[in-house]
């Protein structure tokens, strides 16, 4: 069932989207795609306002994916209100809302996967495996189905963004992989679907998290290249913290994700934490030009 939601359609059908999607690109207008689990917040519609901004017709996708969680994982508690998602999508002018379900998209499981293998097994790969050959693989499918001219991803997942980019140019799908800035809360937090899960007491601790990564730049400012020094800068920050444990703070290259020993002129320091059962994830860019000016990234220069 389809709906018409003020100028938003909300669609259900993948055969749905697929007309809603010729009909748009047979008036060669450019689609913009932004592929989201729902529970939206500023930094998903970061995303649709840029998308709206940069193509003629903006697509959101909302589906809370089966396959990019393990068995012990927050499936089934994950936040869903596709009410309120309706309501912010439309407000910022968004197109089409997609919100297939379960049977809609894996009618009969699935048994094709993609791989995106060195950029997957490390860092958020190592400790939640499986996860983006889940990611890799619905995105693939949501593409196909979506057919986008570009498609819009967060910098707070920056090891997502890097394998959906490697996937889609070696796969020569024809899109184009945009980064766009992290959005936070105004002590630091990234926001995440997820933060609804902390205590108020964890979520006063969290936004240590971010302020870890900024001393980590900070001391990169005032000259250190070394990594493991700007990455135990991080950490002795964190460690003031008991309800945190750390589960990565690793400065890697910025496009192969291979742990490095010095910055040279750019790197991104990517951090999980514990904090209680919610796991939170941040990273910064450091960057510094060749005049040896020191420069502060917030990775919107992706595209
Ligand atoms: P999710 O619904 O958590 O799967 O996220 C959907 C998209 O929104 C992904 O590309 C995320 O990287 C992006 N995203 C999530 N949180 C933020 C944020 N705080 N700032 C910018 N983008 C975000």
């Amino acid at each position: 069932m389809n709906e018409i939601n003020g100028n938003m359609r909300t669609i259900q059908q993948i055969s749905a989207v697929r007309a809603f999607v010729h009909a748009a690109r047979s008036e060669n207008k450019t689609i913009g795609f932004v592929p989201t689990m729902g529970a939206l917040h500023e930094g998903h519609l970061s995303l649709l306002r840029r998308a709206k901004s940069e193509c003629d017709v903006a697509i959101l996708s909302v589906f809370v994916n089966p396959t990019q969680f393990l068995p012990n994982e927050d499936f089934e508690q994950y936040p869903r209100d596709l009410s309120h998602d309706s309501r912010l999508a439309q407000e910022i002018g968004t197109d089409a809302l997609f919100s297939p379900s379960v049977e809609e998209m894996y009618p009969n499981g699935c048994l094709t996967t993609i791989d995106v293998p060195d950029l997957s097994n490390r860092l958020e790969g190592a400790l939640r495996p499986g996860h983006f050959r889940g990611v890799a693989t619905v995105c693939a499918k949501l593409f196909h189905i979506v057919q986008p001219h570009r498609a819009y991803f967060g910098q707070k997942d920056y090891q997502q963004y890097k394998i959906i980019d490697r996937m889609v140019h070696d796969l020569n799908l024809t899109l184009t992989v945009v980064s766009s800035p992290i959005i936070r809360d105004s002590d630091g937090l990234a926001l995440s679907s997820r933060n609804v899960y902390l205590s108020q007491e964890d979520r006063r601790v969290a936004s240590s998290l971010y302020k870890s990564l900024k001393s980590a730049e900070a001391l990169f400012h005032e000259g250190e290249n070394d990594a493991e020094k700007l990455e135990e800068c991080a950490r002795s920050l964190l460690r003031k913290e008991s309800l945190i444990q750390v589960q990565y703070m690793e400065l890697v290259d910025t496009e192969t994700l291979d742990p490095i020993k010095t910055v040279e002129s750019k790197a991104v320091l990517l951090a999980a934490i514990k904090l209680g059962s919610t796991r939170l994830i941040d990273n910064i860019i450091l960057s510094r030009n060749v005049e040896g000016n020191h420069s502060k990234s917030n990775g919107a220069n992706h595209n």
